[in-house]
């Protein structure tokens, strides 16, 4: 059951306003290595692409055959569950050659490096790259190595821009926002091991170019260090970091992130940080929640929270997360399609081009 949602709280774009340029100026990169290489209308661009995929995944047939012909090979040296799956789905509805390779069964075992794994997997004349890594910047690196668009499926720390893009898209959905808008005056408040988080960092790149007025809120040990200089608020207190916020956004514990002790114990997080009916209240009245996945039920969200009929957005994110990977994957295979506006050469790899961050 999708929820029934509160009237939007922020204004509708300017009519007639033109988002984004026309053709392939509208995203002139190769790759999607990071929200923070992104202007803000490119992240609009994005968003407003996702809506058909939408659209066309809610009827019963879902193929679309842009993608036809076009091998995707999905690298995951990490973990991982629903961006995988997401990508694949994303992929096949496309029409394309979906192959993944888990690290875990790879000549990455055998002590191959990074380098050396890229450049096999550009022999095989991939047409796009979908790469999770555990350290930050390895999919950056890659990208420099290979011929073919690259994107970022999660590295370490740094980001995870497709969940950024999905959780905007969400939202947007959510308030009944029409494309072209902005989130501008909205109160996102982002809770749990922003340290750790490449969601948390993603998301404060990608929802302060859209206007959000985001909120960060930890243990003190779980926060990053001049954070603010992101745009954020910081607080500690999860109760007030909730008073006025439009949306709540949990994020897990990154144990294996974590090198020591972070944490008193779950039970105690739970009780400063964790996300109860009660606490909820303090939030606007129909406040949106929202979590990335995977989530710890009784530790950063309860249950009655997670599972709520009309707060809880966090299938719909799931939803998103196909549409956006869909809209990325067609928007960055343009140029190699020979798409009609698109034959301009996009940005170098090495990211010396890119136009600048919002
Ligand atoms: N799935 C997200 C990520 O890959 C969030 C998480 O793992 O907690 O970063």
């Amino acid at each position: 059951m999708q929820p029934s949602i509160p009237p939007s709280p922020i204004s509708p774009p300017l009519a007639g306003a033109r988002a984004y340029p026309a053709g392939g100026l509208a995203f002139p990169h190769r790759d999607l290595t990071g929200i923070g290489l992104l202007a803000r209308h490119e992240i609009l661009f994005l968003l407003d692409e996702a809506e058909q995929w939408v659209e066309l995944n809610r009827q019963s047939q879902k193929r679309a055959g842009l993608l036809s012909g076009l091998t995707i090979i999905n690298a995951f040296f990490e973990n991982s569950t629903r961006t995988l799956l997401s990508f694949e789905i994303a992929g096949k509805r496309l029409g394309a050659d979906v192959v993944n390779m888990h690290a875990a069964t790879s000549s990455v075992k055998k002590g191959e490096t990074l380098i050396d794994t890229a450049m096999t997997l550009n022999a095989m004349r991939a047409d796009a790259i979908v790469i999770r890594h555990a350290s930050s910047g390895a999919v950056r690196l890659i990208a420099g190595k290979v011929d073919c668009p690259v994107l970022n499926a999660g590295d370490g720390q740094h980001e995870h821009p497709t969940q950024a893009l999905l959780d905007a898209l969400t939202i947007r959905q959510a308030l009944h926002l029409p494309r072209g808008s902005d989130l501008n005056g909205l109160i996102v408040t982002i809770c749990g091991d922003i340290l750790h988080s490449r969601v948390a960092r993603s998301n404060i790149l990608s929802l302060t170019a859209l206007g959000a007025v985001v909120r960060v809120c930890a243990p003190p040990a779980l926060m990053p260090a001049e954070i603010e200089a992101m745009g954020v608020t910081v607080f500690h207190d999860f109760d007030a970091a909730l008073k006025g916020a439009n949306v709540v956004m949990m994020l897990r514990l990154q144990q294996e992130r974590m090198q020591g002790q972070f944490i008193p114990s779950p039970r105690e997080y739970r009780h400063l940080y964790g996300l109860t009916l009660d606490r909820l209240a303090r939030a606007e009245p129909d406040a949106l929640v929202m979590h990335p996945g995977p989530m710890n039920r009784g530790v950063e969200i309860d249950s009655q929270v997670a599972d709520h009929p009309t707060r809880s957005l966090i299938t719909h994110q799931v939803e998103c997360g196909v549409a956006i990977r869909m809209a990325c994957l067609d928007v960055l295979t343009r140029r190699a399609r020979g798409v009609a506006g698109w034959e301009s050469q996009p940005s170098s790899p090495a990211g010396a081009a890119y136009g600048a961050p919002a």
